[in-house]
């Protein structure tokens, strides 16, 4: 007698995983497809870091639970230098990727998750795996796609008393929005009010377009969680090392997660360990590599961003990472008369009709008429893609 538990029984299949079966169909019979719908960088890992992990392969040991000492000192300098925020090593736990911290943190936490909207695919499933209560924000597109102060303090003063993390992820995925400091300090309020727990996913951090990535954390030292890792800005999401960083406040709920690590992961892979110290201690190279990076993802945000424009398909600014987040509304009675009422039909019939793959938006919690989707513009031959959308969709 098979039986699934079931709080898997209430996870659906995801309009994503439509997609890309359907980009593999097409792909065999043929049909030049255009993948916008990745999520990794494009860039190779950075020399130093790979050099270093080729001499430590041989470390072969388990490594303490919450991570290489060396590592967890390094993190803390990093954010020292980068953030003005003094952490130790102490306050830093290293796991698997940040997903799968993510997880233990809903397993050792008591509380809500409060999640806003349009946001990463992975949050909601993990609280419905672990049967855990969601408050759901729905933000805005004139806010572009951001929470607002006002709106996580209408959540907070439901149960004002009732113990909550709120997820931040900035710059965001599937948006590529940020926040501004002053935006930044204005949610810091309400969340230190209310004693919420934020758990700032900067995940992106290190790949905004201009000017500087500012923590949260900084305003909000005590209750603040920064989630990072290498998978993103270091380009290494198949090495799997994620952190997060925690005030001496909470070092509570760092020990408790430590727990659950020992009894599950045991520790992250020794060699990924000892190669991301290399990631994250002062270096000119890895500084130069980050500028490049951040340049190039800067012109080819811009340059999707000005041709959606022009097609009347409006995102926000792109400011960070490798993703946009179209609304085809302008289209919306055209599309309707072609049977297309929703985010997974606009996707699949994109495909079919361009060859171009984007995530509908409903996998990202938005409702599923809303005619929005995620694209990623890390597939560099995208360009093509969308002049080719662009003559097939231009007459109105
Ligand atoms: N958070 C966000 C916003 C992401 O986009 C991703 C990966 O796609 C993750 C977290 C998980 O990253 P990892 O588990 O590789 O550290």
């Amino acid at each position: 007698r098979i039986d699934l538990n079931l709080n898997i029984r209430g996870l659906k299949k995801s309009a994503t995983l439509a997609i890309n079966e359907k980009s593999r169909e097409l792909q065999e019979q043929g049909r030049q497809v255009y993948k916008l719908g990745f999520g990794q960088s494009p860039f190779p890992v950075p020399d130093p870091v790979v050099e270093s992990l080729r001499q430590h392969a041989h470390e072969k040991d388990y490594l303490p639970v919450k991570g290489l000492p060396a590592l967890r000192q390094a993190i803390a300098g990093f954010y020292e230098r980068q953030q003005g925020i003094k952490r130790t090593a102490e306050d830093v736990l290293i796991g698997p990727g940040s997903k799968e911290l993510l997880f233990i943190l809903q397993l050792a936490y008591y509380g809500d998750l409060v999640i806003p909207t349009p946001s990463w695919v992975s949050y909601s499933p993990q609280a419905i795996i672990l049967g855990r209560r969601v408050n759901w924000v729905k933000t805005h597109q004139e806010n572009d796609w951001r929470l607002t102060p006002e709106e996580l303090e209408s959540i907070c003063e439901t149960d004002p008393e009732r113990p909550r993390i709120v997820i931040l992820n900035y710059p965001a995925n599937p948006t590529g929005a940020t926040y501004t400091a002053d935006r930044l300090k204005k949610i810091a309020e309400v969340a230190r009010k209310y004693k919420v727990i934020l758990l700032s996913d900067e995940i992106y951090g290190e790949l905004h377009h201009s000017g500087q990535h500012v923590s949260i954390a900084r305003y909000y030292p005590e209750g603040t969680i920064i989630s990072s890792g290498l998978s993103k800005w270091c380009g290494a999401g198949g090495w799997r090392l994620g952190m997060f960083v925690f005030p001496e406040e909470l070092r509570w709920l760092l020990d408790a997660m430590a727990i659950v690590a020992s009894e599950t992961f045991t520790s992250t892979s020794a060699p990924i360990q000892y190669a991301a110290v290399e990631a994250f201690r002062p270096h000119e190279e890895i500084d130069r590599y980050l500028r490049d990076a951040q340049r190039i993802l800067r012109s080819v945000g811009r340059h999707f961003h000005s041709r959606l424009t022009q097609m009347r398909v409006f995102a926000p600014k792109p400011a960070g990472g490798f993703y946009l987040f179209p609304n085809f509304a302008f289209y919306q009675s055209n599309l309707s008369n072609k049977g297309i009422s929703n985010s997974g039909q606009l996707c699949e019939r994109l495909l079919e009709d361009t060859g171009i793959a984007l995530l509908p938006s409903y996998d990202f919690g938005r409702p599923s008429e809303e005619l929005t989707a995620r694209l990623s513009y890390v597939d560099f031959d995208g360009a093509m893609a969308l002049q080719l959308a662009r003559t097939t969709y231009k007459d109105k």
